[in-house]
């Protein structure tokens, strides 16, 4: 059982990734690396043993592929922000999305806060978000890919994407490169 105050830290693999990182990916799973077409069409099963015990594949390569251009292309890692990093280590993320076709460097997940805070305010997945940047980053750009809105102070860094339009897509990819550079901010698609 993760610990989820500790899984924030990061591992050597992570923290040598990170010290040449020129950019963050903060990355959603359900809704941007699937979606609804793959219920009709879901891909060829992967060989990932971390896959295995899954009732269905779950990663569609072609948004995998698209994450890996974004990397590719503005020298991003990705960090997890997807419920997945609570059921899933980080050594068996790292396995699903490199047997997808993600050879960017995965540095780690951002941290499970409780539901609300002292207040009693509900505590937003940018609330997250901004918790794993105050600890680790260095003023590096970054993106928040995710179908949810919840953004709280990083919605200028967020692309939406959706499960009924194919996760993230061509149009997403190209707004999440432009957020990256500078060029836009990312409001929801
Ligand atoms: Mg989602």
């Amino acid at each position: 059982m993760l610990n989820p105050w500790q899984i924030t830290r990061l591992d050597d693999e992570g923290r040598a990734a990170l010290a040449t990182a020129r950019a963050l990916v903060f990355l959603d799973v359900d809704g941007v690396l699937n979606h609804s077409g793959m219920w009709d069409d879901p891909p060829p099963r992967s060989s990932c043993p971390a896959t295995l015990e899954f009732r269905r594949e779950q990663f569609d390569p072609a948004c995998v592929e698209r994450v890996e251009r974004l990397c590719t292309s503005t020298g991003a890692v990705v960090v997890i922000s997807s419920s997945w990093r609570i059921a899933h280590s980080l050594a068996e993320l790292r396995c699903m999305l490199r047997c997808r076709g993600l050879q960017a460097a995965v540095v780690g997940a951002t941290p499970r806060l409780p539901d609300r805070d002292i207040d009693g305010r509900r505590i937003e997945r940018g609330h997250e978000i901004r918790a794993w940047l105050d600890e680790h980053d260095r003023g590096l750009p970054f993106v928040v890919l995710d179908d949810d809105g919840d953004m709280a102070t990083v919605h200028d860094q967020h692309v939406r994407t959706s499960l009924l339009t194919g996760g993230f897509n061509d149009e997403a990819l190209t707004r999440a490169i432009a957020v990256i550079l500078g060029d836009k901010t990312g409001e929801p698609l």
